[in-house]
């Protein structure tokens, strides 16, 4: 008996392996001869036809393990949409040769006890609402509420009924730095310990997870991205929570958006799905305007306090001092704030010290070797690093190409300079910096999540890791130091990040003691973006981003692949980005953008070009875009990486 098996490696076909039994099934799992070693592989068709060449045997089949139909079909789908070779879609799935062998402990179950909560008015309505569209219909549905509205607790309610139908459930979030707040949450509500799933677990823990999902055991996962892959056989509900982040992009190997996935598998399933967020997505937006999604509101604080008021500091006409960030204005705000023994958070979204140093003599800058990207001052450590791929020059002072001393002047600030600025302003008080390069760990994290809400710190300067998620209770204060430093000029994309970035910071100020107070620093003032952002109307802004969208037939109005060609000699990767749009003839439903060089056109020491794809059919584009990839000769020393539904373009 012949079989044809998906092997987990990046190839985008099947193998033929011979069985002496005839009776396995589509979705068994089994390990082969590959090459020179053993590889896990699936069962994708039975009964084939010898081939003419010589075929080799099926070494063990895994006997319990098999892919359920729902999750072939998924598998076949992400292929398909993404573009990525079905094995290496496999391997999203199984992970691992490891992962499939597995000796099952009988752990005693913990019996979860469910503490009952008391609900605002808001809430109950919301849930009532909730459990209305459910009985009828198995569209998704977003559960918008403004920050510190209580969306988890609403969101609980559903995992509990799930829980008692001795369903599975998974809970997305986008960073892992999230999940400690949500862990402990979950214990208070449930009385049991969630399973936790990201790279970073061990692998007897990922195992025990991943068995337990496909045997179907009544489970809660919390999980970045990757858990969208986990073999689930009983899924009752999918919560997405921060659905609008752009985290749920994975950006290297295999480009997927996992929010989408998982809303295509729960129809594939007919399980639930629940978005929630505080600034849903412009597509998510628009599906709603579409019917597709169903839409429950949560528009006030759960603890009763109005929202903080947002004012504007319109920096033209309120002049910065030389070298210094922080307005007059913003100051007085802090003083008072400070004297009222309350706590601030001054946000920049910049880490380091300052993102261009220059030298005065020459106007040398300190660039990457190995990137087209400055190095940014980080002056804790004294040293430049570069953002783009980390490597690490040692500071001076001194120019290296005029040789002149003490000519290096650092230009524009990041969170450790509007650190300092605060400590010479303020010195007998506690300032602390939270940005990815200090606080590097969940432990880092948490150390200083605690100082901060047990009042040992006064004011902490933090990049986008502390806009969402965090609650503290004597924080009053919440002051932008640049609104424009991603509202204008970037693509829509960054643009709508920003946006919700600042909303969301915003929403720190003032959760359940005293109304907040939010400043934001800007020289446009009167600008419709930042107009928008002052008066909350949120839907001026989606409105706009839309009409803009549908203007220029870009998602959700059309869609986009973006091709990514790069390697070593800049004249090879020219030359193959030039053939790839050779074949452009074979449609004119398409737009061929490019090639061009990307923004960001040396990396890592490979040259990269760009092409953008754009059409109004997703099907039409892809066979487009195999075409385009099949029919160029590229050579194996330049590596051609295919986005389809691209977020970032750099
Ligand atoms: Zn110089
Ligand atoms: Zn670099």
């Amino acid at each position: 008996m012949y079989y044809n098996i998906v092997v987990a490696r990046p190839f985008d076909r099947v193998f033929t392996y011979e069985a002496d039994d005839s009776t396995l099934k589509i979705g068994q799992i089994v390990i082969v001869p590959f090459g020179k070693t053993m590889e896990v592989g699936m069962i994708i068709e039975g009964d084939v036809i010898k081939p003419e060449y010589t075929i080799k045997k099926i070494n063990t089949v895994l006997e319990g393990l098999q892919l359920s139909d729902i999750n072939i079909k998924f598998l076949k789908w992400v292929s398909e949409y993404t573009l990525a070779p079905i094995g290496s879609v496999l391997k999203l799935f199984i992970i691992n040769k490891d992962i499939v062998s597995y000796e099952r402990t009988d752990e005693s179950l913990h019996e979860p006890i469910f503490k009952s909560v008391t609900l605002n008015e808001e809430q109950y309505q919301a849930k009532e609402k909730i459990i209305q569209i459910q009985e009828t219909s198995h569209k998704p549905i977003v559960l918008e509420g403004v920050t510190g509205s209580g969306k988890t607790e609403v969101y609980f309610e559903f995992i509990e009924v799930e829980i008692r139908r001795s369903k599975q459930v998974l809970i997305m979030v986008p960073e892992i730095s999230l999940t400690p707040q949500l862990e402990n949450r979950f214990k208070e509500r449930f009385g049991i310990e969630i399973d936790v799933w990201h790279s970073k677990i061990t692998p007897k823990k990922r195992k025990e997870i991943w068995h337990k999902c496909f045997e179907g055991d009544p489970c809660v996962i919390i999980g970045a991205r990757s858990s969208l892959f986990l073999p689930f056989k009983n899924l009752g509900l999918t919560v997405i929570d921060e659905e609008h982040d752009s985290s749920y992009k994975q950006e290297d190997n295999i480009r997927y958006q996992a929010r989408d996935l998982a809303v295509v598998k729960s129809n594939f399933e007919k399980s639930k799905l629940i978005l929630a967020s505080a600034t849903p997505s412009l597509e998510t937006i628009n599906n709603i305007n579409n019917k597709k999604y169903h839409h429950v509101f949560l528009s006030q604080q759960y603890s009763g306090l109005p929202l903080p008021s947002i004012s504007l500091v319109d920096l033209s006409k309120n002049k910065l001092e030389k070298n210094q960030w922080i307005s007059n204005i913003l100051k007085l705000e802090i003083d008072q704030c400070l004297n009222n023994k309350e706590q601030a958070l001054i946000f920049l979204n910049r880490r380091g010290y300052s993102p261009l140093s220059l030298c005065v003599e020459c106007g040398y800058r300190h660039q990457c070797s190995q990137c087209s990207s400055w190095l940014v001052m980080h002056q804790k450590k004294r040293r430049l690093l570069c953002h783009q791929c980390g490597s690490i020059q040692e500071m001076s002072e001194d120019c290296p190409t005029c040789l002149a001393k003490d000519s290096i002047k650092f230009i524009g600030p990041g969170v450790e300079r509007i650190a300092e600025e605060l400590s010479q302003t303020y010195p007998d008080k506690v300032v602390s910096v939270m940005s990815s390069d200090i606080i590097n760990s969940p432990k880092k994290i948490k150390d200083l999540v605690s100082k901060f809400s047990n009042k040992e710190i006064d004011i902490i300067v933090a990049t986008q890791i502390m806009a969402k998620g965090y609650d503290f209770a004597n924080l009053s204060l919440v002051g932008v130091i640049d609104a424009d430093a991603g509202l204008f000029g970037g693509d829509m994309r960054a643009i709508e990040k920003t946006y919700n970035m600042l909303q969301q910071v915003s929403g720190r100020a003032g959760r359940s003691q005293q109304p907040g107070k939010v400043i934001i620093q800007t020289y446009y003032p009167e600008q419709p973006i930042i107009q928008s952002l002052q008066k909350r109307d949120r839907s001026s802004f989606i409105n706009q981003a839309l009409a803009e969208r549908e203007q220029f037939k870009i998602p959700p109005f059309g869609f986009m692949t973006a091709i990514i060609i790069s390697g070593s000699s800049k004249a090879n990767v020219e030359k193959s980005a030039q053939q790839l749009v050779h074949v452009k003839k074979l449609s004119d439903e398409i737009s061929v953008l490019g090639p061009v060089e990307a923004p960001l056109n040396l990396l890592k020491g490979q040259f990269r070009y760009r092409i953008l794809l754009k059409g109004q059919s997703r099907k039409k584009l892809n066979i487009f875009t195999k075409k385009m990839i099949n029919s160029a000769k590229i050579p194996s020393t330049v590596r051609v990486v295919i986005d389809v539904d691209p977020y970032t373009f750099m």
